[in-house]
């Protein structure tokens, strides 16, 4: 089985590495080429709704699987600890449901995040309207 390496940089370098995992915590996301050997540029934004990274004992997890539908090769796999495994070839219709499955993932998080930030404003929305009340009466 096939073992990847990673690194931590502050940017992604113009020329990457095969087989190499590149982490940017500054921009929350994990940059390779595709490990099927076709080196297109494979881009994981990290986030709560979007792919976690996971380093133990000098191995990389990221989780969920890396499925490039979008790709000609259409390859789909795993990387934990390491290690690559590999998934059957993502098909046009399975892209579409991802895709679709993302989206909905996304806006729910933000649905989340706006009612997060809602919640935590509403006292001084509160008071703004009381004190526009008062000047009202
Ligand atoms: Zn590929």
């Amino acid at each position: 089985m096939r073992t990847i390496t990673h690194v931590l940089v502050d940017s992604v370098p113009k020329v990457l590495a095969p087989h190499t995992l590149y982490v940017c915590p500054g921009y929350d996301l994990v940059v390779h080429l595709c490990l099927c050997g076709c080196a297109t540029k494979v881009v994981t934004p990290l986030g709560p709704a979007e792919w976690s990274v996971r380093l133990e004992d000098d191995t990389i997890s990221l989780t969920p699987s890396i499925g490039n539908g979008a790709l000609a090769c259409r390859s789909h796999y795993w990387i934990t600890r390491s290690r690559v495994r590999w998934l059957p070839q993502i098909t046009a219709r399975q892209h579409a449901v991802a895709a679709a499955r993302d989206d909905r993932d996304m806006a729910a998080h933000l649905a989340r995040e706006r009612v997060w930030w809602r919640r935590l404003t509403a006292p001084v929305r509160l008071r703004a309207q009381r004190w526009r009340a008062r000047r009202a009466s």
